[in-house]
């Protein structure tokens, strides 16, 4: 029998991605496969055919190999793949696990567990996942910071290694399975047998059961403890938004896969200074002498104290921008503001002597109102600042 070029039998081109060959293996594969074409011999040589040609296409030094020098780079005996005619379909179904997902997998072969030969997976439950709120402060949110934190948490049982056994003696290989965690069942079709692969019921795939159990933990592997977790906050988080790290939730029953600890941010209201947004607001109360003359002072900024300049005959309700003085964009370069907000003081209890004065100011023509073109009304103002 000549062989079909390997290229043309999952119907790419030469040129083809590594993830458009995984796609078009995909579909052939479905195609053929013996569950959807039962009794099918042509369709079976063609599941086989494409599984041979996946397996050298995907592996990219196999694939130089056959570009260079075709079907003969894998002639028996030179330790390439050995031929269509040896194909085994339990080393098919094994790469099923990476190219469909568990989801696929799992429909193909009555939710059995991906087939492996690599061995034991001596594995308990998986952990659940963890959620703690985390505060931070305006200058850690605008700046990212590394926080050490103790979580309370399910930590693996020390005594026991996480085994969940009193000693090694007490652990024993599950003997359904012989402590590969799965059991195949060879069910008789027209390939002749075929196997699919199901967790061991008898020790849920964990490959071995305790016959003696550590006293710290009860046999759980785990026991409720304490972990110092480091977290790298990046600059820009807001309030609500949630971090994940895999891994350091609550530790899995007897070696199982740990859960994530999920971070959920909060934000500690700041005494002066107010978000909106990537920008940050702050009320400036100024003196009417000091409008009317201009001064310099210090305002509160995310990170320290900044000056600015009041200029002469500034009035109340104007914005000044101090630029870039706001939060980051967690996700890009961009920056806010701080803006300030000019509130000029209205005195609300006045002495005689303050009466007069003002009095006599009230009736110079300088102190009657004469908003000129030059000042934006509130509106406007408003509209800028947000635009
Ligand atoms: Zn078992
Ligand atoms: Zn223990």
């Amino acid at each position: 029998m000549t062989k079909r070029d390997y290229y043309e039998i999952l119907g790419v081109s030469k040129n083809a991605s590594a993830e458009e060959i995984k796609k078009a293996y995909r579909k052939v594969a479905m195609q053929y496969h013996p569950d959807r074409n039962p009794g099918d011999k042509t369709a079976e040589e063609k599941f086989k055919e494409a599984a041979e040609a996946y397996e050298v296409l995907s592996d990219p030094d196999k694939k130089a190999k056959y570009d260079r020098y075709g079907h003969a780079a894998f002639a028996p005996g030179s330790g390439g793949f050995s031929g269509g005619q040896n194909v085994n379909m339990d080393d098919i179904f094994s790469q099923f696990g990476d190219i469909f997902g568990d989801d696929i997998f799992g429909s193909f072969f009555g939710g059995g567990r991906r087939s492996s030969s690599s061995g034991a997976r001596a594995r308990g439950a998986r952990g659940s996942n963890l959620r703690i709120k985390l505060k931070l402060n305006y200058e850690e949110l605008s700046k990212g910071v590394t926080k050490n934190i103790k979580v309370k948490k399910y930590i693996p049982c020390d005594t026991c290694s996480g085994s969940g056994a009193k000693d090694k003696g007490s652990i024993q290989t599950c003997s359904t399975c012989g402590g590969s965690g799965q059991v195949r069942k060879v069910t008789s079709t027209f390939l002749g047998q075929m196997q699919t692969v199901t967790t061991c019921p008898t020790c849920n795939g964990e490959g071995s059961s305790v016959t003696s159990k550590c006293s710290v933990c009860k046999g759980e592997g785990r026991v409720y403890g304490e972990e110092t977790v480091n977290i790298n906050i990046p600059a820009g988080v807001q309030e609500g938004m949630q971090l994940s790290l895999s891994g350091k939730g609550n530790s899995g029953e007897r070696g199982g896969t740990p859960g994530d600890l999920i971070i959920l941010i909060e934000e500690e209201a700041h005494k002066e200074l107010h978000r909106d947004g990537l920008n940050v607001a702050y009320e400036l109360h100024i003196s009417f002498p000091d409008a009317v003359f201009g001064t310099q002072l210090e305002v509160p900024t995310i990170d320290g104290r900044a000056k600015i300049k009041i200029p002469p005959g500034t009035q109340s309700g104007k914005i000044f921008r101090l630029k870039g003085k706001g939060f980051p964009d967690v996700n890009g370069y961009s920056k806010g503001d701080q803006l300030i907000h000019i509130n000029v003081w209205t005195p609300q209890n006045i002495t005689h002597e303050e009466k007069e004065m003002l009095n006599k100011m009230n009736n110079s023509p300088n102190f009657k109102p004469q908003p000129g073109k030059s000042e934006k009304s509130f509106f406007e103002k408003v509209k800028e600042v947000f635009s």
